[in-house]
């Protein structure tokens, strides 16, 4: 027998399958993982298929040494998947194959994934001389106990007497069968009854096909999701539901424990890495038949899959943007075609693209219009900052939302007050008009680089010299730069000297278990007010809170991206989600430079639908996704020579592209990336936009010029979330 091996290694020159003989006692099996000589090494590799027959000079194969465990660790399904992402994505095969693993069986680091016991041989002779007083004693106790690991008997009675009897044959290693746990609803949780909508849409989602469940914020999305993994696991399926990893707050875990109980196996990034194997093991056994977790639990070793859930589905973080690269949701329905099973995408605020495929009918759409407490969503007031500055008001905070924090705070109530910091990119506005500073060719805004003091398009990489007076309106009070949080912190001590106010980012989270420290806080003080960034955006569920302000909401409305204005949509409506979650009524004040732009007439009226029709025709005339790929091939290197003469030949190569493709390519450049150097590495890359008849072809072809010349593996990234 032969197999095809892959090689567990980085290198591109591996980056295929190799061929060994398979020895006639070795079990090997498709999925396992073996040691196999290479060169003059041994080394690790997964076993792809195995064959009678091999097209190869068979005197020149080598054998495989051994296998690593006696099981597949990579199951068919994920087989396919590997091909799959490999075409989709050009990615190396080890590199997918890695992400199937949990870290802890890499590196030869594994463990034993079943339990194995020794038990007496029941066809052996257990007759033994009497100087063998030690493994009588293991005889005896077998007898009385059945089983017992290796690890046991050789504490108890000595490692030498459990070896002697084994190879007598006295007594045999059994494996522990670990047996599908049957599903138990938790006792005490009390089930909510559905309201018809949710029922429908529960009765819906069953075909194998996509549904997006178009929900506003608070209208029993997760009940949902609840109530479908139930009835599939009532049927012997299995689940796997994503969240964002800012929304996997305790809230949510403790939620899906409470009702799912052991069969639950949660995968985030603060579990340790052994923690992380122990649940990876758990669904890989069918111990535990949900998977719930961020972006990778999208890879969880469940088999028989019933539905896939991916909630906040427009969320950023589902794109894998460091190698290696991918979308969740392709993988997602690539997993969902092949258990032929339902594949659920949850939002209040689809995107664009999510939202456009419901349209043309590829995805049924299902809709939760009110909230599931039957309460109003909070009132959003927009603030112009313009007329605020020309009343003299320089500060931070609008009149407005000062007296409604004061009025907050004098019913010992809560408040959150959102900054917008997604992106560190900075702008160029005016003061006294609002103007944003724009790429004459792209209608991006530019981003103002403080190294060389230019302004510069990060879509088609045209720079421009700083404005030092507004075209618009002629004032010298042209700024670039952001608020921050410290800065809105300090303010409101200022202002409100005797009131808890509470930070919560990047820089006060990075520490462990902090997050929940100051939400407890949050949460056990009256009156007080949370400042944050994204973090505090979902997911929380205050009934204190009635008051969300809004500082400067058009920070995403003008980073440089075809998103962003949709962003800025999403931003809103989940922030202004967080305010009259209970009893008293909400309110959310929302603070901007662009009172007129249509983001905030619609996202005020939580008008997504009439959002999404503007939105969908700007970007058919100006020609974006989902109206057209972005493609971008980044080249990274130490050596800055190397990268800069890739990219030309690249380049070279692929301006050839346009005469065989003259309407299809809408645009092409090769330039610096926006981040000159990362990680000691200059980056490069080439940029495109292409129609999308057509697309695919371009898209091979763009990779295999790229491929031909690059010594190194390339990222290749369609429609990418950021171009930095
Ligand atoms: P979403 O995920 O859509 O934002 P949630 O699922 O968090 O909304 O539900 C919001 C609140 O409404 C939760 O407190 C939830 O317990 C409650 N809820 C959901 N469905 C029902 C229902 N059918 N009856 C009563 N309360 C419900
Ligand atoms: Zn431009
Ligand atoms: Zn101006």
């Amino acid at each position: 027998m032969y197999a095809e091996v892959i090689i567990d290694q980085d290198a591109k020159a591996l980056d295929k399958v190799f061929e060994y003989i398979v020895p006639d006692d070795l079990p090997a099996r498709v999925g396992m993982r073996a040691i196999v000589p290479f060169g003059a090494r041994y080394i690790q590799g997964f076993i792809v298929a195995l064959k009678e027959n091999c097209d190869y000079d068979k005197s020149k194969l080598r054998a495989i040494s051994s296998l690593v465990e006696d099981f597949s660790a990579i199951k068919p399904e994920m087989l396919s998947l590997m091909k799959f992402m490999a075409e989709k994505y050009h990615l190396k095969l080890a590199s997918i194959l890695r992400l199937f693993l949990p870290s802890e069986m890499r590196e030869g680091k594994v463990k034993e994934l079943f339990i194995t016991k020794y038990i007496l041989n029941s066809e052996a002779d257990t007759t033994l001389s009497k100087s063998a007083k030690k493994q009588q004693e293991i005889v005896d106790y077998l007898k009385e106990n059945l089983s017992a690991t290796s690890s046991e008997l050789s504490e108890k009675f000595g490692a030498s007497a459990v070896k002697a009897l084994a190879e007598k044959g006295i007594i045999l290693k059994q494996k522990e069968q670990i047996n599908r746990t049957p599903w138990i609803m938790q006792e005490g949780f009390k089930k909510v009854q559905l309201n018809p909508m949710q029922q429908n849409a529960v009765d819906t989602i069953r075909e194998n096909k996509t549904y997006l469940l178009h929900g506003v914020t608070g209208s029993g999305k997760t009940e949902v999701y609840m109530h479908l993994i139930e009835k599939e696991l009532s049927k012997g399926k299995n689940a796997i539901m994503l969240v964002p990893e800012i929304s996997l707050t305790p809230q949510i875990m403790a939620n899906f424990k409470s009702r799912f109980g052991d069969s639950v196996a949660l995968l985030h990034s603060g579990l340790s890495a052994g923690e992380r194997f122990d649940e990876w093991k758990r669904l890989f056994s069918g111990q535990a038949r949900i998977a719930i977790g961020a972006r990778s639990a999208i890879f969880a070793p469940l088999e028989n899959l019933g539905i896939i859930i991916i909630d906040e589905e427009h969320e950023q973080s589902y794109i894998s943007e460091s190698n290696p690269r991918y979308n969740t949701h392709d993988i997602a329905t690539f997993r969902a075609k092949y258990n032929a099973c339902p594949l659920l995408l949850g939002s209040a605020t689809p995107s664009v693209e999510s939202y456009e495929k419901a349209k043309k009918g590829e995805y049924t759409l299902i809709e939760l219009p009110v909230r599931a407490n039957g309460k109003d969503m909070p009132k959003i007031q927009i603030i112009d900052m313009i007329n605020e500055l020309r009343a003299g008001n320089t500060g931070i905070f609008s009149s407005q939302l000062v007296s409604d924090l004061a009025k907050v705070i004098n019913d010992k109530k809560q408040a959150m007050i959102f900054i917008n910091r997604r992106g560190y990119a900075s702008f160029m506005r005016c003061r006294e008009c609002g103007y944003i500073a724009k790429c004459s060719d792209c209608d991006v805004s530019l981003v103002y680089h403080r190294e060389d003091n230019r302004l510069k398009c990060h879509y088609c990489g045209k720079q421009f010299k700083v404005l030092d007076k507004c075209p618009q309106c002629g004032s010298e009070n042209i700024k670039q730069g952001a608020v921050g949080t410290e800065k809105v912190v300090q303010e409101l001590r200022n202002i409100f000297p005797n009131v808890k106010v509470l930070r919560m980012d990047n820089d006060t989270t990075s520490t462990k278990n902090a997050h929940q420290k100051i939400l407890n806080e949050f949460k056990n003080t009256l009156p007080a007010i949370l400042v944050g960034t994204q973090m505090i955006a979902k997911g929380h569920d205050f009934e204190n809170v009635v008051l969300v302000g809004i500082v400067d909401a058009d920070q995403s409305l003008y980073q440089t991206d075809y998103r962003s204005t949709e962003r800025t949509f999403q931003l809103i409506t989940q922030v202004s989600g967080r305010a009259g979650r209970s009893q008293d009524e909400g309110k959310v004040v929302l603070q901007t430079y662009a009172p007129r732009h249509y983001v905030y007439k619609f996202a005020s009226n939580y008008d997504y639908k009439g959002f999404f029709k503007k939105e969908e025709n700007i970007r058919e005339v100006a020609s974006f996704p989902p109206f057209s790929r972005i493609i971008r091939v980044l080249f990274a290197d130490t050596d800055e020579n190397y990268v800069r003469d890739l990219l030309k030949l690249c380049y070279n190569n692929a301006i050839k592209l346009k005469e065989k493709y003259p309407n299809e390519i809408i645009y092409m450049d090769a330039m610096k990336s926006p981040i000159k150097r990362m990680q000691n590495k200059f980056r490069y890359q080439i940029l495109m936009r292409v129609r999308l008849e057509y697309a695919d072809e371009i898209e091979k072809d763009l990779f295999e010029i790229v491929d031909k010349a690059s010594k190194n593996s390339v990222f290749f990234e369609i429609n990418p979330q950021n171009l930095s």
